[in-house]
């Protein structure tokens, strides 16, 4: 199993972070690997599994409040079509209305396997608090899979990347 995974989600929920504890291997900025999208490739997550491949949405991934205000720009959008599936990661216990743009775009991908990256669970002193804010959350917006993950404190982050693989 091997594919192109996008994270994506509004600032400071902690992509970067998520990102620098997912990768085994930090690719120079020019890549050897043939590239089949228009992405680039940050790292490479290598499991016995299979491969992830990181890739870089320029508007998704670190457009800041200008592109996540009102709707994503089209250079956004057309990153995610080109993945093969995405992980929205928000903050433990929030969603907020850039969360809910970034939803929205990815909902228009049909057929886009979409997962949930709860972070910063590290912050919540009673997990079951959370329960209810999830169950609803999904009701609205639904997502494929939902993972309690710390990237601060690499938590949860190999039931993630099982739960990646297992949708490539
Ligand atoms: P990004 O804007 O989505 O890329 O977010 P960053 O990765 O830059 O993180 C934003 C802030 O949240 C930083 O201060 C991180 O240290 C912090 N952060 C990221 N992940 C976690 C986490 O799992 N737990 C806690 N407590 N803080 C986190
Ligand atoms: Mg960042």
């Amino acid at each position: 199993r091997c594919g192109y995974v996008a994270l994506v989600g509004r600032p400071n929920v902690g992509k970067s972070t998520l990102l620098n504890a997912l990768i085994g291997v930090r690719l120079s900025i020019v890549s050897h690997r043939p590239q089949t999208t228009r992405h680039r490739i940050l790292g490479i997550s290598s499991k016995p599994q299979g491969q992830i491949l990181y890739v870089d949405t320029p508007g998704l991934h670190r457009g800041g409040k200008r592109a996540m205000n009102r709707s994503l720009n089209r250079a956004a959008r057309a990153a995610i079509t080109e993945v093969d599936l995405a992980v929205q990661v928000i903050e433990a216990g929030r969603w907020t209305d850039e969360d809910m743009t970034m939803y929205a775009a990815l909902a228009e991908q049909k057929d886009m396997p979409k997962l949930l990256a709860i972070n910063k669970v590290d912050l919540q002193k009673d997990k079951t608090a959370m329960l209810p804010f999830v169950a609803d959350l999904m009701q609205k917006h639904p997502f494929d899979d939902v993972y309690y993950v710390s990237a601060l404190k690499s938590k949860g982050l190999s039931g993630l990347e099982k739960g990646i693989l297992k949708r490539l």
